[in-house]
């Protein structure tokens, strides 16, 4: 704690700005590394004893700091007061001539008052006049002829006298001196500890270093966090994870505490992740998570899970939050756009990428479109593999992808539903949540009931036209399925082995009592439902 910014405060020092305050900072600052370096000494780490060995207590620095500054000098250099009493012998002498000048006038005004009988008389000082002997209206009668006129006011005039001149001279000459010599002196002692900034700023480093190193070490000792198993593989596996920065919010939180969320990725079957569930329901805590506790993991710090299996990442995109740099000519969307394209185009197979909602910007079919192609284009293929993706979305429409590549998985975030309210129960669970639940939530935020009911009506009518006359998701098809004859698209879902279509074939609907026709026909329809969530 009693350590300040030492390469900031080098910096200064070098650039000829710290002032004297910068250096009480700088040397208390260094006057803390031999017991830092005490206490490193028996550690026996290599990475310790190295920083340790770059560890300069600086003596000399602090030394000459504490022999020639007061302990809590002026921010300013040009008042003087920076300068410890026996550092330098002209400056004691002009202080002390100054000191003697001041008890002079303190007497030379006793005196007058007692030659002139003038009791209220006072020797007093301003930067313009220097000092003058001030004489109200009523007295003016007493004073004598050798006063010298040198302004009159309202209610009082002021004047000179040869003494009070001398006084002056000397008193006032005394401080402008002490002020430059002051000044010089600091200087002086600023050059000198200038020339030390290579050692300085080698202690800073390893003091940086060190601090980094302690602060991770208290975190992981203070909130149990945990050594990963940092792999060359392509496994990324977290068991229990958490949020360090939410978590430590978890006593206020409405769940009694953070929930731990597992994870798990490769670069084949489990390549993409689509979270879906509300907003608020911790889409965005999930990602970031998974994130840090990969980035903690590469940089050598314990991470807050029970367990975790982390493999090496060449970098981690991150395309997270909503903002727009309009004075440069982007909207949110572009800036979007941007981010997304420079992803796109530079992860690699050991890349991890987050992408936290893309498409919101624009209009839901444009985003549901780029989102879905965007999806597309990471997955990887026999020919090369793609990122690790955590793609968190509330477009629910984007679970149909999970039906078409074998590499995305769905999750969502559990929620119940209970009386047209929802509870977040915050824990991922597989499978893609089957709708948005965007009007609930906009009820917790208190929109009218009106606008809610009626929210609710055009919903209803959105998804009706959502699915095509075998109940699969419209969204799903390619250019050449959608051109392709509809007899056709039913082979295509042949092949594919709908079973609600294999189903249908095999039945002789000649063969079947009225009851049997109505149970088949119940069946196929919980097949379909079954088939496209
Ligand atoms: P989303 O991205 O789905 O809209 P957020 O991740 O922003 O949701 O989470 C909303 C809030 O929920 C957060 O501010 C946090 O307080 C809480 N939260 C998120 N994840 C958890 C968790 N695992 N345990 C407890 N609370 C959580």
């Amino acid at each position: 704690k009693c350590v300040y910014d030492v390469e900031r405060l080098a910096t200064k020092v070098t650039i000829s700005s710290a002032n004297a305050r910068d250096l009480i900072a700088l040397s208390n600052s260094l006057e803390q590394v031999p017991s830092i370096k005490y206490f490193l000494k028996p550690l026996g780490d290599n990475r310790l004893t190295q920083l340790n060995q770059n560890c300069d207590p600086l003596t000399d620095v602090t030394d000459w700091t504490k022999k020639a500054l007061i302990e809590n000098p002026p921010v300013l250099l040009t008042e003087g007061n920076l300068i410890r009493k026996g550092f330098n012998s002209e400056l004691d002498t002009l202080r002390s001539d100054s000191h003697s000048g001041k008890k002079i006038i303190a007497e030379l005004e006793a005196k007058e008052r007692s030659r002139t009988g003038i009791s209220n008389l006072k020797v007093k000082f301003n930067h313009i006049f220097g000092y003058y002997l001030e004489v109200s209206k009523s007295n003016l009668k007493f004073v004598p002829n050798d006063y010298e006129r040198k302004q009159t006011l309202v209610g009082s005039e002021r004047f000179t006298i040869p003494q009070l001149k001398e006084y002056e001279r000397r008193v006032l000459g005394a401080e402008d001196k002490i002020i430059e010599l002051e000044y010089n002196l600091f200087c002086e002692l600023r050059s000198t500890i200038g020339r030390e900034c290579q050692r300085i700023r080698k202690t800073a480093k390893a003091l940086a270093q060190l601090d980094c190193l302690l602060t991770l070490a208290e975190v992981a000792h203070q909130f149990g966090y945990v050594q990963p198993n940092l792999h060359k593989g392509e496994e990324l596996v977290i068991k229990e994870g958490r949020h360090p920065v939410v978590e430590r919010q978890g006593n206020q939180m409405p769940t009694g505490g953070f929930i731990a969320n597992d994870l798990y990725l490769n670069n084949t079957t489990d390549q993409i992740l689509i979270i879906t569930g509300p907003n608020m329901a911790g889409k965005s805590t999930y990602l970031r998570q998974v994130s840090l506790i990969t980035l903690m993991a590469q940089i050598g710090s314990f991470i807050p899970a029970d367990s975790a299996h982390i493999s090496i990442v060449d970098r981690i995109f991150s395309r997270v939050g909503a903002q727009d740099h309009l004075q440069k000519g982007m909207s949110t969307f572009m800036v979007e756009m941007n981010e997304t394209a420079n992803i796109l185009n530079n992860a690699t197979e050991r890349s991890l990428i987050i992408l936290d909602e893309i498409g919101r910007g624009t209009s839901t079919f444009d985003g549901i479109s780029i989102a879905w192609s965007i999806v597309e284009y990471l997955h990887g293929d026999s020919a090369k593999e793609g990122p690790k993706t955590l793609f968190a979305t509330h477009y629910h429409e984007l679970t149909d992808l999970a039906l078409v590549l074998k590499g995305v998985k769905n999750f969502n975030v559990q929620v119940k539903e209970w009386n047209e309210e929802i509870i977040f129960l915050r824990k991922i669970i597989p499978g893609g949540a089957d709708k948005s639940y965007g009007i609930q939530v906009a009820r917790l935020a208190g929109l009218p009931e009106k606008v809610l009911h009626r929210a609710n009506e055009v919903l209803f009518n959105l998804e009706k036209s959502q699915f095509d006359e075998v109940g699969t998701p419209k969204i799903a098809r390619s250019e050449e399925e959608t051109t392709k004859p509809q007899v056709e698209q039913l082979g295509l879902f042949l092949e594919k082995a709908h079973p609600a279509i294999k189903q249908l074939e095999t039945i002789e609907p000649d063969n079947l009592s009225p009851r049997q026709a109505m149970e088949t026909l119940y069946n196929l329809k919980n097949l379909i439902k079954k088939t496209s969530k």
